[in-house]
């Protein structure tokens, strides 16, 4: 089995999973090149105290956000969990805790349901440890990098650029020069394998401070870089700013 590439998805809002636009379609296009046997997503919406791993054999859908219209609340992804691949997580990281409480949150199946809308690949969903700083998520993720080899796709969903306080959601507002230069010097980053300048985004100034102004969106994509090979050929299936502060900028590895 060849190794099966992964993904940084930037999710933005949550309507992208009734509404279509050019990165919904984008998220399909991906979902239609790849057939993975398992999907692991690492969600900017599960946050926690320890690592846990979603053990469930049925996952319920959980809509975590308010103020959206019905229609959005009506939604159903009913793919399957996989508790034996929670079970394999769970022994790759140490000190991880299966769990059952959880579900889908919008992070993984607003964007699933695009990618694969016959919802017929299992999902697991690995928490974020609100413990860890972002060397060590970055570190703990590495474990995950085997899995690709067995056909399993190491997918983290969050925004690389994500300042609500700040959003515009009538998208009036010209994008913010910070956003843009983030997002570009994460771009950077990521196509110069600089993962080291990429986990110390603290140390890159106002508009890091401005574009993460809390790390939840951003870890995802370190758990991403983590699993990356040298052979991977590294795209951009999306890019783009959403509500003026939100980078929509989406990674492939491979
Ligand atoms: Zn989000």
């Amino acid at each position: 089995m060849s190794r099966t590439p992964a993904l940084f998805i930037a999710h933005g809002n949550p309507m992208f999973a009734i509404v279509d636009s050019e990165y919904t379609r984008a998220w399909r296009e991906v979902g239609k090149s790849l057939s993975p046997t398992a999907i692991v997503c690492i969600s900017a919406h599960w946050l926690t105290r320890g690592v846990r791993i979603m053990a469930n054999e049925v996952p319920r859908i959980i809509y975590d956000f308010g103020g959206f219209p019905d229609e959005l609340y009506q939604v159903q992804y009913p793919a399957k969990g996989s508790p034996a691949l929670a079970r394999k997580l769970n022994a790759l990281l140490p000190g991880s805790t299966l769990d059952e409480s959880w579900g889908l949150d919008h992070g993984s199946w607003a964007v699933l349901k695009r990618m694969f809308p016959d919802a017929d690949v299992p999902v697991i969903q690995l928490s974020l440890d609100v413990n860890l700083n972002a060397k060590a998520h970055y570190e703990l993720a590495k474990a995950l990098k085997p899995l690709r080899d067995e056909g399993v796709l190491i997918l983290g969903s969050g925004n690389i650029v994500h300042n609500l306080r700040m959003a515009d959601f009538t998208n009036r507002t010209p994008v913010y020069n910070w956003a843009n230069e983030f997002d570009s010097v994460a771009k950077d980053a990521i196509l110069q394998h600089d993962h080291e300048k990429l986990i110390s985004y603290e140390l890159l100034g106002q508009a890091a401070h401005l574009s993460v102004p809390t790390p939840d969106h951003y870890w995802p994509l370190l758990y991403t870089l983590a699993v990356q090979d040298s052979e991977d050929a590294v795209t951009f299936p999306t890019e783009g700013m959403d509500l003026s502060s939100i980078s929509m900028r989406s990674v492939r590895l491979g």
